[in-house]
């Protein structure tokens, strides 16, 4: 981890770099012509110049060492700007990542200070034509290469799809089939019977190069195979998840908001019906509000998320592959409304190319998409809490819903009680879901991964607008809102989970078969179905006061009517 002032200082260099080189019109251009601004990604990785890529290298290997909230706050910055250009920069993070994770101290000090010292730019070479979400289904080969019974090198043959920097970096690290599985090679630029095809045309990050790769018997010698053993290849690349998709997750977060950004301040300038339309609930309780709320719980389970990450020795021991999932879902579902409700914010000029929002929401696009896809987060996240569920007795989701209710009695003012009814309704639909077996049905799996997801970030949520309130927040955190703005926040958000965990489990249960006519009422009963409906009291005031808050109108209102808390 690096100190908070360098951190700053790092943020402040980016935000000046990118005020300078990457304008509006500038970045609308380069999207227009479908360009990747490689210098400008170089001098970004340019150990003279603003040597963003420091921060992802360890200290010993001549970077910085960020930890995953250094990483975090980077990240979010960076999609502020443009999710392309961030794309390219992570780009060079995902390939070095099998050999941070499994390659030898030989390979570790040649590649990772190339990195650091030479800004040389990597890309990551997984998915192929026919291996998107399923890496099992892998068609590349490395066949060893023989001589006097030794392995003398390897030979690469296979094709890659969608791979970012594909056309512009220095070295690829490239996932193949070896007698033994799957494992990563490194393979330079240049080499010999290795190609990338013309930048594909894309719906968005138009400024990030995106190229298929096609390996033709390219000879590789035995120091190229990372950690220098056959087969560890999905190993090491599930190792990274939790850490790589808090990356992703940030993304999601810094475009959202760059988006809510631009649609905020031209609500209040923009007259329709005789007043601003800032002035007008219709518009910031359906556009506004809902999206600050969503963002910023996402925003509470990626800090969790990392400070968990950092808290362990080894950052990378691919223990928070879930709660990765979870942070990259909700984030990047969360940016992606954001961007979308932005463009309707903005009405007809949000539709036009010159008010950005459009761009961003093009952009903010692939977030749900690469570093597994939003279907297969809420699959990864279902399939594992699922078995929490089995080995407590059904009790985990529970005892959450208690500690929650503890923090409601220190704090109650955050939403922990409101979540803790999400919490409870969650365990009970799990329970019920066990007990008429349905998760034979993908479907009924995956709708629970998502309410696993929203009910888990209500908890985060409250407790983040806790620590805020007890100055116990990371000193590195965001602070845009104060302590009674977030507590506002986390009671929208946690009557949302509730409600939506209760009445939409009740839905798929029902849905699904799990459920008989005459058990229907006992059954809403368990999921709490009338204290969920009690909780919403106070919702709209509480939206009132968020809107406000970014209104900068809180100090015209009277304190008893903006701070009610929930189920009051
Ligand atoms: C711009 C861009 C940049 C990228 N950069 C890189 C990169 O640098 N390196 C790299 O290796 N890859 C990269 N990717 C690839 C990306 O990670 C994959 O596109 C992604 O993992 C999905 O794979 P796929 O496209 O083959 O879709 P598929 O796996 O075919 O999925 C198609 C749809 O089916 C759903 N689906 C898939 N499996 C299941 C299932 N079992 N059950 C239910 N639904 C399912 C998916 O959620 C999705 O909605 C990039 C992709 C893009 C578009």
């Amino acid at each position: 981890m690096i100190p908070h002032k360098t951190l700053k200082l790092s943020v402040k260099s980016l935000r000046d770099f990118a005020k300078k080189q990457l304008p509006d019109e500038k970045l609308r251009e380069l999207d227009e012509k479908d360009e990747c601004p490689v210098d400008i990604v170089r001098q970004m990785c340019n150990p003279d110049q603003l040597a963003v890529q420091l921060l992802f290298v360890p200290e010993e290997y001549g970077g910085l060492g960020g930890g995953a909230f250094d990483v975090y706050c980077i990240c979010e910055e960076m999609a502020r700007v443009d999710l392309g250009v961030a794309t390219s920069v992570l780009a060079t993070f995902l390939g070095s990542d099998p050999i941070f994770v499994g390659a030898t101290p030989e390979q570790k000090n040649l590649w990772l200070r190339r990195i650091a010292e030479e800004g040389i730019l990597f890309a990551y070479g997984a998915t192929e034509p026919d291996a998107g979400s399923d890496l099992g289904a892998l068609r590349t080969t490395a066949d060893p290469v023989m001589e006097d019974g030794k392995v003398v090198g390897y030979r690469i043959n296979g094709l890659k799809q969608w791979i970012s920097n594909g056309g512009i970096a220095d070295a690829y690290t490239i996932l193949a089939n070896t007698p033994q599985g799957p494992s990563w090679f490194i393979v330079e630029r240049g080499a010999k019977g290795f190609s990338h095809d013309k930048p594909e045309d894309k719906h968005g990050i138009r400024l990030s190069n995106t190229s298929a790769l096609a390996l033709s018997d390219v000879f590789v010698t035995p120091d190229r195979l990372v950690g220098g053993v056959e087969g560890q290849g999905l190993i090491q690349a599930q190792a990274v998840f939790g850490y790589t998709r808090v990356m992703v997750a940030a993304f999601g977060l810094g475009a959202g908001w760059a988006a809510l950004d631009r649609a905020i301040p031209y609500a209040a300038k923009r007259i329709q019906g005789g007043g601003p339309l800032s002035e007008k609930q219709g518009y910031t309780h359906k556009l506004i509000v809902p999206n600050v709320v969503r963002l910023e719980a996402a925003r509470a389970y990626i800090e969790e998320t990392a400070e968990r990450i950092d808290g362990e020795v080894e950052i990378h021991a691919g223990k928070f592959n879930t709660e990765g999932a979870i942070a990259k879902y909700m984030a990047t579902e969360a940016g992606n409304k954001a961007a979308e409700d932005s463009i309707q914010a903005l009405g007809g000029y949000g539709y036009t190319h010159d008010y950005m929002v459009e761009k961003i929401s093009r952009d903010v696009r692939i977030t749900v998409i690469y570093e597994g896809t939003s279907e297969i987060m809420e699959m990864t996240i279902s399939r594992d809490r699922w078995q929490l569920h089995l080995k407590t007795r059904g009790q985990h989701y529970h005892e959450q819903a208690q500690k929650l209710e503890a923090l409601h009695a220190r704090h109650p003012n955050v939403g922990a009680d409101a979540a803790a009814l999400a919490l409870h309704a969650l365990a009970e639909v799990m329970e019920r879901a066990r007990v008429a077996r349905l998760t034979r049905f993908q479907h009924i799996l995956l709708r629970l991964g998502e309410l696993i997801a929203y009910a888990e970030s209500a908890g985060s949520l409250s407790a983040r607008a806790a620590r805020l309130a007890e100055n116990t927040l990371n000193e590195k955190a965001s602070r845009r809102f104060d302590a009674p703005a977030l507590a506002a926040i986390a009671r929208v958000f946690a009557r949302q989970a509730a409600d939506k965990v209760a009445g939409e489990g009740l839905r798929w249960v029902v849905g699904a078969g799990g459920l008989g006519e005459g058990e229907m009422a006992a059954f809403e009963a368990r999921l709490g179905m009338p204290a969920i409906r009690r909780a919403q009291a106070g919702l709209v005031a509480d939206m009132d006061y968020v809107a406000d808050v970014l209104y900068n109108r809180v100090a015209k209102r009277t304190t008893a009517q903006a701070a009610v808390p929930a189920g009051a």
